[in-house]
Formats: C-alpha cells, structure tokens, sequence
C-alpha cells in the first residue's frame, strides 16, 4: 500500500514557480517592495478586469484594508455569510464593528439573499448603523451578486466581496473579485492559486486602492523623515513572493482545469448513489472548483459523512467538514445574527474531498478506489 499522505489541496508549483522566485533573488530586488509587485498587480488587474490591484501579506490583511477603506468603524454593524473561515468575521472584528452572520442558500451555501434582506430590513427599523455587506464566495462558487447588489444599492450599503477562494469563477458572465466597492483574494498554500502566504485587495476606486497601500505600509507621509499621522500595518506583499504568484497566475487556467476533472469523476462517482450529492454542482462550470464537497443524506445512504472520512482517514486521504459556521463559534457565542438551520445542515452532512491540482493521476485513483470501495463495502 502507498503510505504517501494525499491531502485535501496542495500547493501545486513546479519549475516556472522556481525560474521566476530565482530571478527575482538574482534581481537584487529580495527588499520587500519592488518590479514583481507592481507586475502581479497589473496582470490581476487585466485578469480581473478592474482598475487596481493591491499585492497585501494576507487575504485577511486585504479584508480588514478592504474594511477599513469604506469607513467601518467601532460600533458599525456589518453582515457576513455565517458559512464561512474565520478570517471573514476576524477581520470584521479588527475594526471594531460587529459581525452579523448571515445563514445560507441550502443549495450553494452562500449566503442567503432572502435573509440578509430580512436582517437589513430589521436593523433599519431598529436605527443601526450597517456599515457593509460581506458576501463569501464558498469553496469557489461566486455568491448570487445579482440579488446581492441590489439588495446593497436598495439599502445602500457598500459590498465587500470575499472572494478569497474563488478566483478563476465568474457570476453572470463577470469575474470573482470584480464586484461591490472591493473584492478581496487570497494567496494562502491550500488556496487555487499560492503565493506561500498572500492576498489582494482588488478595486475600481482609485483612492481606496491609494489608502490601503498607504495604511499597508506603515502608513508613512511622504517625507525623508518618518512622519505618522495614522496608525498603519505591515500587511505588503514581498517582491519574492509576488514573483512566486505571478508564476502561479498564468498556471491558473491549467491548474483549474485540472480540479475540473476532479470534480467531474466526483460527480460521476456521486450520481450513482442514491442519498449523495455534490455540493452546489449545478451551474458549476462558473466556479472555479477550488475544493469539491459531497452531501450526505444519512437515511438514504445508510452512511455518514464521518463515516466516509474515517475509510479515507484509514487509506491517508485527508478529507474535512466544511466550514463551521461562525455562529456555532465559541469565539462567537453570543453573535447575533439571521439564521434558519440551512448552514448548520450543510455543517452536518457535507466533507470537503481531495481536489489539488498537484495530486498525480496515481493519487487520484487511490481517493476515487477508496471511496468506490467504501460505497461497496
Ligand atoms: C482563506 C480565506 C481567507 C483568508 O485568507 P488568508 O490569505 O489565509 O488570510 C478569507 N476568507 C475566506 C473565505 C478564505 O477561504
């Protein structure tokens, strides 16, 4: 037997990630600013089809700048998708305000257009001042921001799109990123595209894109001596690993092509079982597949999702719940919030499968064998 650990989303890099990491080393450019930064940026912009780009350390560095360029503030109320990472709702609390979940469309897990609207309209009554919306693109299907924005331009609330898993997809014929006041991306190791550590604040208005670079940057006035009006962050990408995400960026296509398979043998697989599902596999030729979950009706299937996770656990195949929603969080009990179930739902009958772009078609056949000998056991 392979003893080999097949994990849920490596990054895949090879030697174009190596040549471009390489010379920007040869380069002299290792000072954390330098050409590799400004280059990724203008070739997200052109991807993206918006106007800037900000290279930041984090996907969570670019929410919080995202935040704090609309103006949120201490005692602002701002409503996220409750079925999200932590992140999302952390980086709501860096600025003081207070994250309200939002419970999901039981189909897609993305957030529920229908309940936001009703949570809008009952903090309106009750004079709160909501200072943004942050819809989550989960597991790199793009949120419904066709209501979404309509919803925003009706109540007047700015949208923040986190679209850190779901660069590639498309809503309506436009990109992930492309939506709201900001999108925001992320370049973690397990997301579709890697910097090692990265993310990106993508936006059309030039003096948000300016603020966050400035408030990325220490935030320092433009004189020789050190000059502080604001309170600033560290939160830049470094020139070696923009280099490293430019490499990553024209992979994309292929990489995401290749999660396609993946899922399509998934879906295959799935189909043949009465009871099981993959998550959100209508209209998926829009998403960028990042990870693939399946959903587990346990009265139909005669199994459970934990059940399928321990066989594959056996055979060293990571598998995992998807997110738990934050509203089930220690670190946010007592959060408020609009919830019916359909999160929680999701929570209890979905795993998240191997769907890496570096998995070879050896490691491929190990997951697809595990789970056809599971569901024949
Ligand atoms: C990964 C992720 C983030 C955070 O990105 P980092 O680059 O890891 O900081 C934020 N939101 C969602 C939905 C994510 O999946």
């Amino acid at each position: 037997m392979n003893a080999e650990r097949i994990y849920l989303s490596s990054p895949d890099v090879g030697e174009l990630e190596e040549q471009h990491v390489l010379s920007a080393i040869k380069s002299g450019w290792v000072a954390p600013l330098g050409p590799d930064v400004n280059a990724f940026e203008d070739e997200l912009t052109a991807r993206i089809g918006v106007d800037h780009a900000v290279a930041l350390s984090s996907g969570t560095a670019a929410l919080h700048l995202a935040l704090l360029g609309i103006g949120v503030k201490p005692g602002d109320v701002v409503l996220t998708s409750t079925m999200t990472f932590a992140a999302t709702a952390n980086a709501i609390v860096y600025t003081g305000a207070e994250p309200f979940f939002i419970d999901s469309d039981p189909v897609t897990g993305n957030i529920s257009p229908g309940l936001l609207e009703e949570a809008l309209t009952q903090l309106r009554a009750a004079g709160e001042r909501v200072a943004a919306i942050v819809p989550v693109d989960l597991l790199g299907k793009a949120a419904d921001y066709t209501a979404l924005e309509d919803i925003a331009a009706r109540f007047d609330v700015p949208l923040i799109s986190d679209a850190a898993e779901a660069l590639g997809a498309t809503h309506a014929g436009r990109p992930a990123g492309s939506f709201g006041r900001a999108s925001v991306l992320s370049f973690n190791g397990n997301k579709i595209m890697t910097t090692s550590g990265g993310g990106a604040l993508l936006t059309n208005d030039e003096k948000l894109a300016q603020h966050a670079r400035y408030l990325a940057t220490q935030a320092r006035q433009p004189v020789a001596h050190y000059e502080h009006v604001d309170i600033g962050y560290n939160y830049r990408l470094s020139n070696l690993l923009a280099a490293l995400g430019r490499a990553q960026l024209q992979r994309l296509d292929e990489m995401i092509a290749r999660r396609r398979e993946l899922r399509e043998r998934y879906k295959e697989i799935f189909a043949a079982v009465e009871g099981a599902s993959v998550l959100g596999a209508d209209g998926d030729e829009h998403d960028n597949v990042w990870l693939t979950a399946v959903l587990v009706n346990r009265e139909k299937t005669g199994w459970t999702a934990g059940e399928l996770s321990e066989a594959l656990a056996a055979r060293d195949i990571e598998s995992r719940p998807l997110w738990k929603p934050m509203h089930l969080q220690p670190v946010f009990a007592g959060s408020r919030g609009m919830i019916d179930g359909s999160s929680e739902a999701l929570f209890r009958t979905g795993l998240t499968l191997p769907s890496g772009s570096a998995l070879t078609a050896e490691q491929r056949e190990r997951v697809f064998g595990a789970i056809t000998e599971f569901l024949a056991a």
